[in-house]
């Protein structure tokens, strides 16, 4: 079992996006003028396992528009093919794509790839309805052409502190638990790495800060939701000692190499 870090740019958020007041001004500041981020990391994850080699999300293009609450900082030589190679890794023997959730910034790189694609129904059901197809117009933030997951549910029972999960590998040590909030279908991933679990937590938070803080993001269609995912994932970090990483912590990548566990 190998985990890899893959960098494909960075992107600056809205403070009001990292930091939302509570109440109605929770959204409505990401479209107001305010002072912005220094730039995060937009991540993604191989994982090598089982002569297999799967990517959790696909990270970011030179080809994504800024939008009110985020600016993007990532050019061609930072796409998929490029995060891979400096991992020693190669397109081509990508066996899967499992997605966190359906964002630009995860699935954008999907462009690069030809393997087989995966996302939890849940999620694949949200997008396709009125009010996210309505901001991906609006925001200007279309799905990269050819977007075609196959879907999959999560009908594989409690995993640690998860209600729902779903096996990713034959051995059952590769898990998607379910993680709503951000998105209603997103996802994270664990992995059972020996004596200690390492989470792929996509944008279940946007930093290990904002998991200690029980703090809804500022997009959540449903920030109570959200809280009682981040209450689950203490709950599993609690029960077993988990590296907690999220796509944009900037701390994530040094937290994987340390072996700094959560719980
Ligand atoms: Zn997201
Ligand atoms: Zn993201």
């Amino acid at each position: 079992m190998k985990i890899h870090t893959l960098t494909t740019g960075a992107v600056r958020v809205k403070r009001a996006f990292l930091f939302p007041s509570a109440g109605p001004r929770r959204q409505l500041d990401l479209f107001l003028p305010g002072p912005w981020s220094d730039p995060l990391p937009i991540h993604c994850w191989a994982i090598e396992h089982e002569g297999r080699l799967l990517l959790i999300d696909s990270g970011e293009t030179a080809a994504a528009r800024n939008i009110p609450f985020a600016r993007f900082e990532v050019t061609r030589e930072q796409e998929l093919p490029a995060a891979l190679a400096a991992a020693d890794l190669a397109l081509e023997d990508v066996s899967e794509v499992v997605l966190t959730h359906h964002h630009g910034d995860h699935v954008d790189g999907l462009i690069h790839v030809r393997a087989p694609v995966l996302i939890n129904e849940v999620e694949q059901r949200f997008l396709d309805s009125p009010f996210p197809r309505v901001m991906r117009r609006i925001l200007r933030q279309p799905l990269p052409s050819g977007f075609a997951p196959q879907t999959f549910a999560l009908d594989g029972g409690p995993f640690g502190a998860f209600q729902h999960s779903r096996p990713l590998s034959e051995d059952g040590r590769i898990v998607a638990v379910a993680t709503p909030g951000h998105t209603p279908g997103h996802i994270s991933v664990c992995i059972d790495d020996s004596d200690r679990h390492v989470m792929l937590a996509g944008d279940a938070t946007d930093t290990l800060e904002q998991l200690r803080a029980l703090r809804a993001d500022a997009v959540a269609p449903d920030p109570k939701e959200h809280v009682v995912t981040l209450e689950t994932i203490m709950a599993h970090c609690a029960q077993h000692p988990t590296i907690y990483l999220p796509s944009h912590d900037p701390q994530s990548l040094t937290r994987l190499a340390d072996g700094v566990t959560v719980g």
